[in-house]
C-alpha cells in the first residue's frame, strides 16, 4: 500500500471502530483466494458489514483438522480489503503472526479464546504489539474465568495498545448440548461492568455452533447493549473447511443484521424517564426488603447453629436441605421462577447460611 492508501485504511478502521453496532463478518477460515475475495465482495454488497474477518492460523482441538492456510492467505485478505475498502481483522496467537499480519496491512487483530487461556502466549502477542497502533480485540478464555480474561486485557494494555475491545464467544462447559459454548451472559456483563470504557462484541457463531439459533443469540446480545457482533459467513457454508454448521451465506448474514431489532439504549423523553424512575425505585425498595429478609434468615440460621453446637449435631442435614429445595421448586413454579434460578439462589443462600452456622459452632 502507498502512503495515501494506508491513511485511507486507517481512517476507515477508526470509523468502523467507533461505529455502534460494529459488525465483523467473514469466513471462519480463509481457504482459497477466490473464496476470500468472493465472500468479502458479497458481504460488502450487503452494506451491513464494517470489518472483514478470516482465520489464517486456526488453533484446532484435534491434529489433522484443518489448521488454516497460514501466511499465504494474508495477500488474499489484502486483495479483499483493496476491492471492498473494508478494514480486515485476523486472529493472532504468536509474535510472528502479529508481525506477518501487520506486514500485510491487517487493520485489527484479535486474540482467540484458546490463546487467552495461556498467559505465556498472551504475553508474547502483547510484546509483539509494543509500539503498534491497531485496535485489538480479546476473546474470553474458553473456561469461565474472568481473571484470566482481565489478565489478558492488562497484558495488552501494558504493551501500550490504546484501543482494546472484548469479544464474548461463550464458555466451554461439559455436556452442554444447546450451545457449542454456553453464553453465561452474566460473566460478559460483569466484564463490561469492570471495563466500562471498552467495547464488547458478541460472537453468536462460536456460542451457537449451529445456524438455527444464531439470530436468538444475536438479538439477545443487542438487547443487552453489546457494541457489535462478530458472525462467520461463507459462500458455501455446508462445505466450509472449518465450522461448517455455524456459518451462513453473506446474503443471509445481511438479512440477519436487517432483522435484528435495534433498540435505543436511552431516550430523552421526560415521561419515559419518570416512569422508569418509578420502576427503579420499586426495584430498589424490593431489593432492600430482600436484604432485610435474608439478614433475618441468617440470624435464624445462627440460632440453629447455636442449638446444634449445644447438642453436638452436624451442620448439614441433607434431608432438611432437600425439603427446603422441594418447597422452593413448588412455590417457584407458581411464581414463574425457573428451577435453574431457584437452585442457584438457594445454593448461594445455603452456603452463606452454613458459613454463619460455622462461625457460631466454632466460636
Ligand atoms: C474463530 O473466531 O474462528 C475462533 C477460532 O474462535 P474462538 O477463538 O472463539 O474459538
Ligand atoms: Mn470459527
Amino acid at each position: 500500500m502507498n502512503a495515501i492508501e494506508t491513511d485511507n485504511m486507517k481512517e476507515a478502521t477508526q470509523k468502523a471502530w467507533n461505529k455502534k453496532p460494529l459488525i465483523i463478518s467473514g469466513p471462519c477460515s480463509a481457504e482459497t483466494e477466490a473464496q476470500v475475495v468472493e465472500t468479502a465482495q458479497r458481504l460488502a454488497n450487503t452494506g451491513k458489514v464494517d470489518v472483514l474477518r478470516a482465520g489464517i492460523w486456526k488453533p484446532r482441538t484435534k491434529p489433522g483438522m484443518f489448521e488454516g492456510v497460514g501466511a499465504k492467505g494474508l495477500p488474499w485478505l489484502q486483495h479483499a480489503q483493496r476491492l471492498t475498502g473494508l478494514p480486515t481483522t485476523v486472529e493472532v496467537a504468536t509474535g510472528k503472526q502479529v508481525e506477518d499480519a501487520l506486514t500485510f496491512d491487517v487493520n485489527m487483530l484479535w486474540i482467540g479464546a484458546r490463546t487467552t487461556v495461556n498467559p505465556f502466549s498472551v504475553q508474547e502477542v502483547a510484546d509483539a504489539l509494543r509500539g503498534v497502533d491497531v485496535p485489538v480485540l480479546i476473546k474470553n478464555p474458553i473456561n469461565p474465568d474472568l481473571e484470566l480474561w482481565s489478565g489478558a486485557v492488562e497484558r495488552v494494555a501494558r504493551a501500550g495498545v490504546k484501543q482494546i475491545g472484548l469479544i464474548h464467544r461463550g464458555f466451554s462447559s461439559y455436556g452442554n448440548t444447546e450451545y457449542r459454548n454456553a453464553p453465561m451472559w452474566h460473566l460478559a456483563i460483569e466484564m463490561k461492568r469492570r471495563n466500562p470504557e471498552m467495547k464488547i462484541i458478541n460472537d453468536p457463531s462460536h456460542i451457537c455452533g449451529r445456524r438455527d439459533i444464531l439470530m436468538d443469540v444475536a438479538q439477545k446480545a443487542i438487547d443487552l447493549d453489546f457494541d457489535g457482533l462478530m458472525l462467520e459467513s461463507h459462500i458455501d457454508p455446508d462445505n466450509a473447511w472449518s465450522d461448517a454448521k455455524q456459518q451462513v451465506t453473506p446474503e443471509r448474514l445481511g438479512e440477519m443484521i436487517s432483522n435484528i431489532i435495534w433498540r435505543a439504549e436511552d431516550v430523552n423523553s421526560e415521561e419515559y424517564h419518570a416512569a422508569l424512575e418509578k420502576l427503579h425505585q420499586q426495584i430498589n425498595h424490593l431489593g432492600d426488603e430482600l436484604m432485610q429478609i435474608i439478614g433475618q434468615r441468617m440470624k435464624i440460621a445462627e440460632k440453629i447453629g447455636q442449638y446444634k453446637k449445644d447438642n453436638n449435631i452436624t451442620i448439614l442435614q441433607t434431608n432438611r436441605w432437600n425439603e427446603i429445595l422441594e418447597r422452593a421448586y413448588a412455590q417457584g413454579e407458581k411464581m414463574k421462577l425457573s428451577r435453574e434460578f431457584i437452585t442457584r439462589y438457594f445454593d448461594a443462600v445455603h452456603m452463606e447460611s452454613i458459613n454463619h452456622q460455622n462461625t457460631i459452632m466454632n466460636s
